[in-house]
């Protein structure tokens, strides 16, 4: 059993203290709504009235926590919980904020060997509650090792991506992937319901394609990823089809935002003279423009 301090009971912040608690751990909570910390005391919490009173004594401080703005106040600001850590205290901050936040924040701690890990959770608001999230560590194997038995009440996941800052690094990658595909869904049911077909009906279609399986599970470890761009599908082929979508669109008035920009990057891949590579050869365009080693 561990005492553990947890700042930040929002959607995700709450059931997480919840589950800790469920797990045996002493919990002192602190929230600046004064609501969220009467609901998690009916689940034997104890309430602080600062982040510096949360942390007193705390072998674990978690944060959950809107963005790096607020992880910095709480740990630096008025009463932060930074003047309770000890060097035997860990920080496991499981908010999503900017990488280079994590650094400042993980550096200004480093000054006082005050040690934290980043570990920002991928998944929904439903998986906090069911205790099934995926984490995203970034830290030392032990501080790892050591947070491990409280993670494990908390996810079902954990994936070490390296020092501190890169648990931060993949989740801006994860969400990069996540938000934009979520605009990329939107303009396809748009166009599946403005072209007369039920929605229901093309989401049934899609998750049986590349569409729905994603090019993650579909292609790329095979294709590009393995160093095969023999075409399975062509880059030519792909930029007729989505011209075909791009005019059904116009047609119907419906947006087409992000499949605009896919279209110019075909039209790129084939300028560069891949247009009869297979499709996820569109990567090492993307990779050449961002001026990255050529792939081996
Ligand atoms: P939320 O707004 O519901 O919760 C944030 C909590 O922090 C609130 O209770 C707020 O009162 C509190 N707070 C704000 N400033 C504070 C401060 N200075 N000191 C103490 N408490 C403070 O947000 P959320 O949905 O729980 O998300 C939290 C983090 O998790 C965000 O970084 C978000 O991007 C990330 N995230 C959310 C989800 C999701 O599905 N909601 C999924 C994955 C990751």
């Amino acid at each position: 059993m561990s005492k553990v301090a947890f700042i930040g009971l929002g959607v995700m912040g709450e059931p997480m203290a919840r589950n800790l608690l469920k797990g045996g751990h002493i919990v002192r909570a602190f929230d600046v709504r004064p609501e969220a910390l009467e609901s998690i005391k009916k689940d034997n919490a104890i309430a602080a009235d600062s982040p510096a009173g949360a942390a007193n004594d705390a072998e674990f401080i978690f944060t959950m926590l809107p963005s790096g703005k607020e992880v910095y106040q709480a740990a630096f600001g008025d009463e932060g919980f930074a003047q309770s850590m000890s060097e035997k205290t860990l920080l496991i901050d499981t908010s999503t904020i900017l990488p280079a936040d994590t650094d400042e924040i993980a550096g200004k701690l480093a000054t006082t060997k005050r040690r934290m890990i980043d570990a920002p959770v991928g998944r929904l608001a439903r998986n906090a509650v069911e205790g099934t999230l995926l984490f995203m560590v970034g830290g030392s194997e032990s501080d790892l090792e050591h947070a491990r038995p409280l993670l494990d009440l908390l996810g079902d996941k954990i994936v070490h991506c390296g020092s501190v800052g890169m648990g931060s690094r993949m989740k801006i990658v994860n969400n990069y992937q996540s938000t934009s595909l979520n605009v990329l869904t939107a303009e396809t049911l748009t166009l599946a319901e403005a072209s007369g077909l039920d929605v229901n009906l093309a989401i049934e279609v899609m998750r049986e394609t590349t569409a729905g399986r994603g090019h993650m599970n579909a292609t790329y470890p095979d294709q590009v990823l393995s160093g095969n761009i023999k075409p399975g599908f062509m880059i030519d082929l792909a930029h007729k089809d989505l011209g075909l979508a791009l005019e059904t669109m116009a047609k119907h008035h419906t947006p087409a935002f992000l499949g605009a920009a896919a279209r110019q990057s075909y039209s790129i891949a084939q300028s560069s003279g891949q247009g009869r590579n297979d499709w996820t050869a569109i990567y090492l365009t993307l990779r050449k423009i961002a001026g990255l080693e050529p792939s081996k």
